[in-house]
C-alpha cells in the first residue's frame, strides 16, 4: 500500500482539489516522515511546522467551501535556504545570517503560495552557494540517502536529498555552476536550471548574479514542468528577468523523440570522466535512438577554459556581491566591538564566514583589482563569449545536447574537501549552461555501484519544452524515477 507522503505533486494537488486527500493529513504525513529520516539525512536547516500546518488548514478550508485551487494545491515545498521567506530565518547556510529572517518573500516564494503549495521549511547547502557537495554548511553536512558516507551533492543538496526521500513533494534550488543538476544527479532527482532570465531572482541572496537562477528539484518530470509553470514567468522586480509570455509546460509532457537531433559533445565524454558515469547516459542516448532520435558527435572546443573562466567570474561578482555582510548592516556582528572601521569588519567577517567563502571573497578581490583586472576578469568575459558561440554553432546542427550531469560518481564525505582544485573539477560538465545561460536538466538514468548516475540535457534559450519532453520520453519508458533510496 502506497503512504500519503509518497504522492507526486500532480496527483497530490489533484486530490486535496477534489478532497479526496486533505492537505493537512498529507503534511503531517511528511512531517512524521521527516521525524523519522531526517536525523539520518541533514536535510533541511529549519522546519516551518506552525506555518505550514496554518497553511494546510487554510487549503483545505478553501477546499470544503468550493473555491478554486491552485495548481499547486497542498504541495509540499522544501525551499533552499538562500531564498527569502517572509517571516521563516534565511541563512545561506552561514554562520554570517544564522539569525537572519527576512521581511519579504522571494517571487517565487510569492508565487508558490499564490498556488496553494505549503513552504514546509528551508533546506541545507553550500554555504553561500560555494561547493558540490553540502559540506560547507555551518550547520554539518547532508548525507545522500542512497549511501550515508556519501556526499548529495551540492551546493542544493539539502533540497535534493529532502525530495528523494520523501520528506518533501518538490523542491526549489539555485544553479550558480551546477547547483541543482549536480545535486538532482546524485540523488536521482530531475533538476532543471531554466534559462538565464526565465525566473525571477528578486529574493534569491546573490552568489554571482549574472550566472545563477533558481530552478526546480523534483521525483519526476511531470512534478519539474508543474513547478516550472507555477515559478517562471516576467518580474519587474528583477531587471534581467525576460518578458516573455507565461507557458503551461505540462502540454510539453509527450513521449516521443521521432527526428530529435542529439549533439554528443566530444569533450562531455573525454578524458576526465569516469566510465561509470559516461556509460549509462551512452546507453539512455541508445535508447532514445531506439525511440526515433538521431545522434552525432559534435565539439565545444573552448570547453578546456570554462572552468577557469567560470570560477575567476563567480569569484568575482561573489567578491562584491558578498561586501554588505559587515556585521553592521547585514549579518554576524562579533561580541568585542573594539577598534576602528576596517577592524570590526574584518572581524566579523572572519568569524561569520567559513574558509570556502574567505577564499572565494579573496581571490574575487584580487582578479577585480587594478591591474589584474584585464589579465583575468575581461579575459574570462571573453571566454565566456566564445563558449557561447560554440553552443551556437552546435545548436544549428542539433536540437539538444546531451552528456553526463557529473564527471564522476558521488564521493565520500570528507573525501575532496581539504582539496578545493580537486572539488572545482566536479563542476567541470555544468558550468558551461551557466556560462552561455541555456537552460539544462539532469534526469535520473541509471545506477552504478548503487549509485544514481544522471544524464544531462542542454537546450536552446527558452525551449524547456524540448527538454521536458526528451526527459519525460526517456522516464516513461525506462522508469528510474520508480527507484527510491533505501531509509
Ligand atoms: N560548485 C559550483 C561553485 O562552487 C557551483 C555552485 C552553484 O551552482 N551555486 O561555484
Amino acid at each position: 500500500m502506497s503512504r500519503i507522503y509518497e504522492l507526486m505533486a500532480a496527483e497530490l494537488s489533484d486530490k486535496v482539489r477534489s478532497q479526496e486527500v486533505s492537505a493537512e493529513e498529507h503534511l503531517h504525513s511528511i512531517l512524521e516522515r521527516i521525524d523519522r529520516v531526517d536525523e539520518k539525512i541533514h536535510a533541511y536547516v529549519t522546519i516551518a511546522r506552525e506555518e505550514a500546518i496554518a497553511r494546510a488548514r487554510e487549503i483545505d478550508k478553501k477546499a470544503r467551501r468550493g473555491e478554486k485551487l491552485g495548481l499547486l494545491a497542498g504541495v509540499v515545498v522544501a525551499v533552499k535556504d538562500n531564498i527569502c521567506t517572509k517571516g521563516i530565518r534565511t541563512t545561506c547556510s552561514s554562520r554570517m545570517l544564522e539569525n537572519f529572517v527576512p521581511p519579504y518573500d522571494a517571487t517565487v516564494i510569492e508565487r508558490l503560495k499564490t498556488s496553494d503549495a505549503i513552504i514546509i521549511g528551508k533546506t541545507n547547502m553550500d554555504e553561500f552557494a560555494m561547493g558540490s557537495t553540502t559540506e560547507t554548511s555551518y550547520f554539518g553536512a547532508t548525507r545522500n540517502p542512497w549511501n550515508l558516507d556519501k556526499v548529495p551533492g551540492g551546493s542544493s543538496g539539502g533540497s535534493a536529498a529532502a525530495v528523494i526521500a520523501e520528506e518533501a513533494t518538490a523542491a526549489l534550488g539555485s544553479d550558480t555552476g551546477g547547483s541543482i543538476r549536480c545535486p538532482a544527479s546524485y540523488c536521482s532527482d530531475v533538476g532543471l536550471k531554466p534559462t538565464y532570465g526565465l525566473v525571477s531572482r528578486y529574493g534569491l541572496i546573490s552568489y554571482a548574479n549574472s550566472l545563477e537562477q533558481i530552478g526546480p528539484i523534483t521525483r519526476t518530470v511531470r512534478d519539474c514542468a508543474l513547478l516550472l509553470s507555477v515559478i517562471s514567468g516576467h518580474d519587474s522586480r528583477d531587471s534581467t528577468s525576460v518578458k516573455i509570455p507565461r507557458e503551461d509546460y505540462l502540454k510539453y509532457l509527450i513521449s516521443d523523440v521521432k527526428g530529435l537531433r542529439i549533439g554528443l559533445p566530444r569533450e562531455f565524454f573525454g578524458e576526465g570522466v569516469e566510465e561509470d558515469a559516461k556509460e549509462p547516459v551512452l546507453e539512455a542516448v541508445g535508447k532514445l535512438e531506439e525511440f526515433g532520435a538521431s545522434c552525432c558527435e559534435i565539439s565545444i572546443p573552448a570547453m578546456k577554459y570554462a572552468l577557469p573562466a567560470y570560477y575567476i567570474i563567480a569569484m568575482s561578482e561573489a567578491s562584491s556581491n558578498l561586501a554588505r555582510y559587515d556585521g553592521l548592516r547585514y549579518g554576524y556582528r562579533d561580541e568585542n566591538d573594539e577598534g576602528n572601521f576596517d577592524e570590526v569588519f574584518s572581524r566579523n567577517r572572519r568569524i561569520g564566514f567559513g574558509a570556502e567563502v574567505r577564499r572565494r571573497i579573496i581571490l574575487g578581490t584580487y582578479a577585480l583589482s587594478a591591474g589584474y583586472f584585464e589579465q583575468y576578469y575581461l579575459k574570462a568575459l571573453k571566454i565566456r563569449t566564445l563558449i557561447r558561440r560554440d553552443f551556437e554553432r552546435a545548436f544549428k546542427d542539433v536540437d539538444i545536447i546531451i552528456g553526463p550531469t557529473m564527471p564522476l560518481l558521488p564521493f565520500n564525505i570528507g573525501e575532496r574537501i581539504d582539496d578545493p582544485l580537486k572539488l572545482y573539477m566536479c563542476d567541470i560538465l555544468t558550468v558551461p549552461a551557466n556560462l552561455t545561460g541555456y537552460p539544462a536538466l539532469s534526469v535520473p538514468s541509471g545506477f552504478r555501484k548503487s549509485l544514481p548516475v544522471g544524464m544531462q540535457i542542454i537546450g536552446k534559450p527558452f525551449d524547456e519544452g524540448t527538454l521536458l519532453r526528451v526527459a519525460y520520453t526517456f522516464e516513461q519508458n525506462t522508469g528510474y524515477h520508480k527507484y527510491r533510496p533505501p531509509l
